[in-house]
């Protein structure tokens, strides 16, 4: 019995599994170490502040999954790796292994910015819960909503504001502060910026580019060159980082914080541990791999085949293909009124409906749907 230990029951974890029952594979014993009891998907977690979707149907028991696909679950943290040693520690307890997987995911990144704990991080279900309670809760006549970072998820979050004020019947001031020039400073096309800046813009969204955030304040935000922006509510959607686990796993090289892996998803110079989804740095064939829901679940299934090489007494030999790259973006992004923006490599962008309807199916129906119905 070989023993699978898998941490992190986000998307790559859960498709490592998932892809191991698909392939029928029998004679292992799996573990998912998770913190919490659920999978979330965040995805799709945006359209919570507005109410259109409700957490709960975007989260899936870890439990109720373990009976269905026959792995045994840990709701915990897990605080050190040692590879040299094959051991995982966790708040309570320790594990050993034979194959590992460290899918944990990455952080928000709020840069040592004074004060950041006065704004409310946009990354979990229950952030986007606690912004739609927090908006509920301004009472003033027009207030104003200053949202730091214009990439996917800050412009998302912006558009969902802008949706809930209105099926309130109220007004509010929503800007964005992105210290770079121009949005979705991530996302190499300029078409996409450009549309992106309009739709937002005719809706009535202000932006403030140019100036990072220096400091938060109550009732306030300070850029980099002392100017000041009142603000009733500050959210941050400044980007992500590699978790503190990355930084406490002893035996592997890190690149900006993320676990550096080799093209087969094995952390660099192991045999039996593997680094998916956006704990990991990954480069093969000379692109980058975007931290994308996406491309975690194609690293995992490239995981999933080489552990399977693993039980069968072989080394490890697919090597992935990045489907996901930095050069090569492609995503669906939400500006709100039931309307999306499809970004198809640096040239490609399209506006519309359609493009809303496609990116509900997949965030929520396949993401979702790749799970048993309860
Ligand atoms: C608001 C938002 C919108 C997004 N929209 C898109 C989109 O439209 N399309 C897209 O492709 N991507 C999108 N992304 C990015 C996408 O969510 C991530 O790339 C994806 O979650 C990465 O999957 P993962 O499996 O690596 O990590 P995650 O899904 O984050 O899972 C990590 C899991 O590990 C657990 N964990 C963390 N640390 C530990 C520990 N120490 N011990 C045990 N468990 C631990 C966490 O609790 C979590 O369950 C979005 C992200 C956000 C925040």
């Amino acid at each position: 019995m070989k023993r699978i230990l898998i941490i992190g029951g986000g998307y790559s974890g859960t498709e490592i599994i998932r892809q191991l029952v698909l392939r029928g594979v029998r004679g292992i014993e799996v573990e998912l170490i998770s913190v919490g009891r659920y999978f979330e998907n965040t995805i799709a977690g945006t359209e919570v502040i507005s109410e259109k979707l409700r957490a709960e149907d975007l989260r899936y028991d870890l439990q109720l999954l373990s009976d269905y696909w026959g792995f045994s679950l840990t709701a915990g943290r897990v605080t050190k790796i040692n590879l040299d040693e094959k051991v995982v520690k966790l708040e309570n307890g320790e594990r050993e292994y034979d194959v590992l997987v460290v899918a944990s995911g990455s952080v928000p990144n709020f840069y040592d910015v004074k004060g950041f704990d006065l704004a409310l991080p946009s990354y979990r279900l229950s952030d986007f819960e606690q912004i739609n309670r927090s908006l509920k809760r301004l009472n003033n006549d027009r207030p104003r909503v200053i949202i730091v970072g214009a990439g996917y998820v800050g412009l998302e979050v912006a558009a969902e504001i802008m949706d809930f004020f209105k099926s309130s019947g109220r007004k509010a001031e929503v800007i964005v502060v992105e210290k770079t020039g121009h949005v979705l400073p991530g996302f190499n096309n300029e078409a996409a910026r450009r549309m992106t800046l309009e739709a937002m813009s005719s809706r009535g969204i202000g932006f403030n580019f140019g100036k990072g955030v220096k400091r938060i304040a109550e009732g306030k935000v300070v850029l980099e060159d002392g100017s000041e922006l009142q603000s009733d509510l500050t959210i941050w959607s400044g980007g992500v980082k590699g978790s503190e686990l990355a930084l406490n796993t002893i035996g592997a090289s890190l690149h900006n914080s993320y676990i550096h892996v080799d093209e087969k998803l094995l952390i660099k110079g192991r045999l039996d541990a593997f680094a998916i989804g956006d704990a990991a740095y990954v480069e093969t064939g000379g692109s980058v791999a975007q931290k994308m829901a996406g491309e975690a679940l194609e690293q995992a299934v490239t995981t999933a085949r080489n552990i399977i090489s693993i039980i069968g007494g072989q080394k490890p030999s697919v090597e992935h293909k990045i489907n996901y790259s930095v050069n090569f973006p492609k995503v669906l992004l939400s500006l709100g009124e039931g309307k999306a923006l499809l970004i198809f490599g640096p040239h490609y962008a399209s506006l519309g409906s359609t493009e809303y309807f496609l990116k509900r199916r997949i965030d929520v129906e396949e993401m979702m749907g790749r799970f048993p119905r309860a």
